[in-house]
């Protein structure tokens, strides 16, 4: 049985659904804080919060656990930056009653979500795992906190993991299924659905002054499906016995804000009002991963990396969403 915490969210939800396609058991531990009920297709769920460790006891009572993959956190760097105690209690403090509890229970295998945010403003792209990890930002910092806690649990008590740092996820199931809804939402593709649908006035774009081709930031939009993979791959290697290890998670490729939009305009049929507006503070002009080691280690090949199918893929979604507001 593989236990998914926070599985009722966007990622966590894709690699469920492939987990349950590929022959494994899944249970489901998910606060619904974030997270929705509905994303639950597939496998057991159990509401429970990492944040009370007798919940995360009672889920591994009642089920033979033999590896955890874990999404549960906050993702918002500018709340992040304002209320950090919120990120450091749920993000690490919480993360440390789950691995208690793994460890009291002998489970010593996990999958642990990071982020690109934990190398900070980079000196280099594209941005290998050997890159210096400075986070600009208490999320960036929570998630590279675990990341070394990680380390010394695999010293000593040998608890290993993968750390997965994603760029930027992106897209949706491919059968309609499930998708990204995040309240409040801050991610630029899914704001530019909005937009198309009307549900907000204009798209704004955060900064025309970076020094990339035309001004607008650049990132590594990578399909959420793409991660499902690599996820399972990683998962394989530590049941295989594999050691610990970190990979980076991107296509490889940036897109800038303006290409962004120009894709979904052509892709939604729609000419929604773009309004450009002053950089957002924190954001670095250009991310872009370099993941020649999940390639040549996990032997990941992301399938989805072009725009119009990521772009396409998140408006099946956005509309099916949308209707039954
Ligand atoms: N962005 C934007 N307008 C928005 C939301 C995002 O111009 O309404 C830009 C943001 O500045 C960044 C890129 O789009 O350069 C991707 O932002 P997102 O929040 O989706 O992901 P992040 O890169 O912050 O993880």
């Amino acid at each position: 049985m593989i236990l998914i915490v926070g599985g009722a969210g966007y990622i966590g939800s894709h690699i469920n659904k492939e987990l349950n396609k590929q022959g494994y058991k899944t249970v489901i531990f998910d606060s619904l804080v974030k997270g929705h009920k509905e994303a639950v297709k597939w496998g057991d769920f159990f509401q429970g919060d990492l944040g009370n460790i007798e919940d995360i006891r009672g889920i591994f009572k009642k089920y033979p656990i033999e590896a955890v993959l874990h999404f549960a956190a906050f993702i918002e760097v500018g709340e992040s930056v304002k209320d950090p105690q919120k990120y450091y209690q749920n993000n690490v403090k919480n993360t440390l009653n789950l691995f208690q509890v793994m460890l009291e229970n002998d489970v010593k295998k996990i999958i642990f979500s990071s982020t690109a945010a934990t190398f900070g403003n980079p000196q280099y792209v594209p941005i290998d795992e050997k890159h210096p990890q400075m986070p600009i930002n208490p999320y960036g910092q929570a998630k590279l906190m675990v990341e070394k806690i990680l380390a010394d649990y695999d010293l000593a008590y040998g608890l290993k993991y993968v750390a997965l740092r994603y760029f930027n996820a992106c897209g949706a199931d491919l059968d309609g299924e499930i998708g990204e809804n995040h309240n409040p939402e801050s991610h630029l593709i899914p704001l530019i659905l909005d937009a198309a649908l009307g549900k907000r006035e204009d798209i704004k774009i955060f900064g025309t002054d970076y020094p990339t081709v035309d001004g607008t930031c650049i990132r590594d939009y990578v399909h959420v499906n793409d991660l499902a993979q690599a996820h399972i791959l990683a998962l394989k290697k530590l049941m295989d016995g594999g050691e610990s290890d970190c990979f980076n998670l991107g296509n490889g490729s940036g897109f800038s804000v303006k290409q962004v939009i120009e894709v979904a305009k052509k892709v939604t049929g729609v000419d929604f009002k773009v309004t450009e507006v002053e950089r957002r503070a924190g954001d670095p002009p250009e991310l872009i991963a370099d993941s020649k080691k999940a390639r040549e280690i996990l032997k990941w090949e992301p399938k989805y990396f072009d725009l119009k199918t990521i772009i396409s893929s998140a408006w099946n979604w956005h509309k099916q969403l949308n209707k039954s507001d």
